[in-house]
């Protein structure tokens, strides 16, 4: 999933202040499983917001609604009915809703909530770690299932380095080593040999260089 943190709270604030009729829009998938932007982060910045312009004397209308998805048009054209009454939208997703939402709604600001992080999986409750570089040729069946390139802090592919200490990694012994993790997964298999060959410099070209990469699967477009 894409983790996502939210902005300082001033820092919103300052992004916000030309505008009277906001919306604040969350979004029920990533951002909400990272406990970001999901409805419950929704309902507490809206709350927050009205808070602080209260405070201040400040004559803003700050209303709240949260979509299943905010990187899916099927969903985002849900705000069609509603969208004429604001005049700006905080969004709460991660850097793709906000873009989403954007496009459908061209005359408006949308304006983001949060820093898109990276992604990654839930290990533990509030505890997040990256694990994927979406790098477009995905080379986990060599290395064990567990990614180098995310997950060693050189990013080596013919490691390890050779400075692990108890299985942990050099730059942060708080971090596995990678390698360390990829050999005792490749053993637990009788894999190793799958190291014996030389891994290229990764080639970078498929993640960026290109520009926006695109899926286009013509047999589940209608
Ligand atoms: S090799 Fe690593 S970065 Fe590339 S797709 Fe697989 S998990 Fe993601
Ligand atoms: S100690 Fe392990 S994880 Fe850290 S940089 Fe070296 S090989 Fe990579």
């Amino acid at each position: 999933m894409i983790t996502a943190r939210q902005k300082p709270f001033q820092e919103i604030r300052g992004m916000i202040a030309p505008y009277k009729k906001i919306l604040v829009l969350g979004c029920g998938s990533c951002v909400a499983e990272c406990a970001a932007g999901g409805e419950k982060e929704t309902a507490m910045l809206t709350s927050a917001l009205r808070m602080a312009a209260k405070k201040n004397s400040e004559k803003v209308l700050v209303q709240e609604k949260t979509l299943d998805r905010q990187c899916v048009k099927d969903f985002v054209i849900e705000l069609d009915g509603i969208i004429d009454q604001y005049d700006a939208i905080l969004s709460l997703g991660c850097g793709a809703g906000v873009q989403a939402v954007a496009d459908m709604y061209q005359e408006l600001p949308v304006i983001p909530a949060l820093n898109t992080e990276f992604l990654g999986e839930t290990k533990d409750q509030g505890y997040w770690v990256e694990n994927c570089l979406g790098c477009g040729d995905c080379m986990l069946y060599y290395f064990g299932g567990i990614c180098p390139l995310a997950r060693c802090s050189k990013q080596i592919l013919n490691g390890p380095c050779g400075g692990s200490k108890d299985g942990r990694c050099e730059i942060n012994p708080e971090l596995d080593c990678a390698w360390q993790l990829i050999i005792d997964r490749l053993s637990r298999f009788q894999a190793l040999n799958r190291l014996e060959e030389i891994y290229p410099p990764k080639d970078w070209s498929r993640k960026q260089g290109g520009g926006p990469r695109r899926i286009v699967r013509e047999d589940q477009q209608k």
